[in-house]
């Protein structure tokens, strides 16, 4: 099993790849639509709708995170979020195949500015330093440092509250984190392998850092027993563990089959009894633009596969 240390089967491996070409296919699709005035309802809706068509599930909701907002953006029920004529767009896309997963972002610019191409290009620059350097048993540490350097050669800043992380079945986070600076509290950890891994360089004009907005439009299953819910909080969480097991999922999948009202109320009820795990939209401190580009890698002891490549 993946993340147990013991080494992959030729089935769990077919799986993962699936996976990271399903996911790739979906990313880039995604781009190709980010337009001015595009709507990210409709793109995120359509990326959805490929990965389930090429026989996976997403992982998580399609991200759809414009300018300053970071991540965890993806349309709510009822809002008409549109691209403005001149910004960065973040498509964020997961697969899961069976529960073997993959995890990719593009940063796309819109319109005729220099700034956000560079600001792009910093983002993607540390993540080709990433695959340059990724092998068996890479020091952690290595990796946050080329992240960070490759960005701050283009005269920007990383988010540094922002990571990436291993993963295992039905897990996005298993437990490491993969810093996009050079952090010296990873400086002894190593990549062992076999590892599934999404790395994922942030960059920015402002500030370095990620707060929380008050709106939160993903959450997750916790597998908590919620202690005194209510009848209807308990067949909503029911009905989510079925559909979406511990893996996130966006509000308005909960939508139409039950009423905006009802989804509200349970929601923070199981947040309040720690059954939900709720994700705010994130949004860079100073308010300036965010780029981030993210491959998802699997190391094994004699090589590394970049799941999500377009290409393999
Ligand atoms: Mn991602
Ligand atoms: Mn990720």
């Amino acid at each position: 099993m993946l993340g147990s240390g013991k080494p992959m089967s030729e089935e769990e491996l077919k799986k993962t790849l699936t996976a990271g070409a399903i996911a790739a296919e979906a990313r880039d699709y995604g781009a190709s639509l980010v337009k001015p005035g595009a709507s990210a309802r409709e793109v995120c809706e359509e990326v959805e709708s490929l990965i389930i068509k090429r026989g996976a599930r997403p992982a998580f909701p399609c991200n759809f995170s414009i300018n300053e907002v970071a991540a965890h953006y993806t349309p709510g029920i009822s809002d008409d979020v549109r691209v403005p004529d001149k910004a960065i767009v973040k498509v964020d896309v997961g697969a899961s195949v069976d529960g073997y997963l993959a995890d990719t972002a593009v940063s796309v610019v819109v319109g005729d500015d220099e700034r956000l191409r560079a600001l792009a290009e910093s983002a993607k620059e540390a993540l080709d330093a990433v695959i340059a350097i990724m092998a068996p048993n890479v020091r952690i540490y290595d990796i946050g440092k080329a992240i960070e350097r490759a960005i701050a050669g283009r005269g920007f800043r990383p988010v540094k509250n922002l990571t990436g992380h291993t993963m295992s079945r039905y897990l996005l986070h298993a437990g490491e984190s993969i810093p996009n600076f050079a952090d010296r509290s990873t400086f002894y950890r190593r990549l062992r392998p076999p590892v599934l891994v999404a790395v994922e360089p942030f960059s920015t004009s402002g500030r370095g850092l990620v707060v929380d907005a008050p709106r939160a439009f993903i959450y997750s299953a916790t597998g908590r027993e919620p202690k005194g819910a209510s009848e209807a909080s308990r067949s909503l969480l029911d009905y989510i563990l079925k559909r979406f097991s511990t893996l996130p999922f966006a509000v308005r999948w909960l939508y139409p089959e039950w009423k905006e009202s009802e989804i509200s109320r349970a929601l923070d009820e199981l947040t309040r009894l720690k059954a939900l795990v709720r994700y705010p939209v994130l949004v860079e401190a100073s308010g300036a633009p965010v780029a981030q580009f993210e491959h998802t890698f699997f190391v094994d002891k004699d090589k590394v596969i970049v799941t999500t490549r377009a290409e393999r």
